[in-house]
């Protein structure tokens, strides 16, 4: 490989462009060479202003041999097709949330992946990048605020795009709640469950909203999560994790603090992109230089695997009315 990944991106759409301008302003170790979309004018769109090549499909851009590491940023069914096929080519990976749409296609990219001998896929759980997550992880490791026993989290929207459906609250949704809590409690699953809950007059189609997700660890650990998909007040974010001897709290964005008329506020965000921010700039750049190190260390195959059974778990459990185990394959060596 030269001193730079050349990477090419499948997906021109909202994250797709966004990532794009990331990695051309601010990760250095990067160049991006190539785009492709299911929407040829996107993609022709993107190489115009970037001056880069436009393929006509994804496997193409996949198989080019200007490409290092390929991203992905394409429609959440779409995932698991391509990273199957940068596998086939022996290629880095870095595949936007969900890995798959189901626990079986995880299993199938973990077995290809596996048979490559490395580790070449990286999941976009880009929280674990957040500074406030971090933070959290690093308190509890600590210690001294003794065992973690429980999680209460919230993740509360303004909107939905249209053809939002009562799942996509939890594969697209909740799906990064899955992840961060697991990672914070250093735990696998045991148990998820859907709550019913009075459903809020704010949402603007058919699907459920709220919804409220329980799940147990292994060891024993509750972990509650609020998910409201709609009409709720702002982007909110909360997570609180509770210890033995004392709590610890997702610290909210930076923001100004106002005292006027026997008031004192601060503004929340209402867009996810802004709140986030700064954690897919680290993302990326840990990306690009785990690739140059030729040792990726970020969210793995694995990782994207717990995730969906953890979600396959919570969606059965809607059908089913009752607690659902959380059955995950050994994990294998490489993603200990
Ligand atoms: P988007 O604006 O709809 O963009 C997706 C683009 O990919 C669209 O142009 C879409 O075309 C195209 N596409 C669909 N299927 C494709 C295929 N088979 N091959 C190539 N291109 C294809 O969606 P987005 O908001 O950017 O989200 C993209 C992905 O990023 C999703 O998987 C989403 O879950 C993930 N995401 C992650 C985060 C995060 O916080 N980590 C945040 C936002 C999004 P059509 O319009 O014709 O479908």
């Amino acid at each position: 490989m030269e001193k730079k990944v050349r990477v090419g991106v499948i997906g021109c759409g909202a994250i797709g462009r966004d990532h794009i301008r990331r990695l051309v302003g601010l990760v250095a170790e990067v160049d991006v060479v190539a785009v492709a979309d299911f929407v040829p004018e996107a993609a022709q769109k993107v190489a115009a202003q970037y001056g880069i090549t436009c393929y006509a499909t994804g496997e193409a851009l996949i198989a080019a041999p200007e490409v290092d590491a390929v991203l992905i940023t394409s429609a959440d069914p779409s995932h698991a097709g391509y990273v199957l096929e940068c596998l086939k080519h022996q290629k880095y990976v870095f595949c936007e949330k969900p890995l798959a749409q189901t626990a079986a296609d995880c299993e199938k990219i973990m077995q290809a992946e596996l048979a490559c001998g490395k580790r070449l896929v990286q999941v976009g759980f880009m929280r674990r990048f957040d500074r406030g997550y971090a933070a959290m992880k690093q308190r509890i490791a600590e210690g001294k605020l003794g065992d973690p026993l429980m999680i209460h989290a919230a993740h509360r929207n303004v909107s939905q795009a249209p053809g939002f459906e009562t799942d996509y609250a939890i594969t697209r949704v909740a799906i990064h709640e899955l992840d961060i809590s697991r990672w914070l409690l250093d735990d696998e699953y045991a148990t998820a469950q859907v709550l019913p809950v009075r459903q809020s007059k704010a949402t603007r189609g058919e699907w459920l909203n709220p919804q409220m997700v329980m799940l147990t660890t292994q060891s024993g650990q509750r972990i509650d999560i609020e998910v409201q998909t709609d009409g709720a007040y702002a982007y909110d974010i909360q997570c609180q994790v509770v210890c033995e001897n004392g709590i610890v709290n997702l610290p909210d964005p930076a923001a100004v603090v106002t005292r006027t008329g026997a008031k004192c506020s601060f503004d929340i965000l209402t867009d996810w992109s802004q709140r986030f921010i700064e954690a897919y700039d680290i993302e990326f750049q840990q990306w690009a230089q785990a690739v140059l190190n030729n040792r990726l260390t970020g969210p793995s195959t694995w990782d994207g695997y717990a995730a969906c059974v953890a979600a396959d778990a919570v969606m059965l459990s809607r059908k089913t009315g009752k607690p659902e185990p959380v059955n995950m394959i050994e994990k294998p060596e490489m993603y200990r």
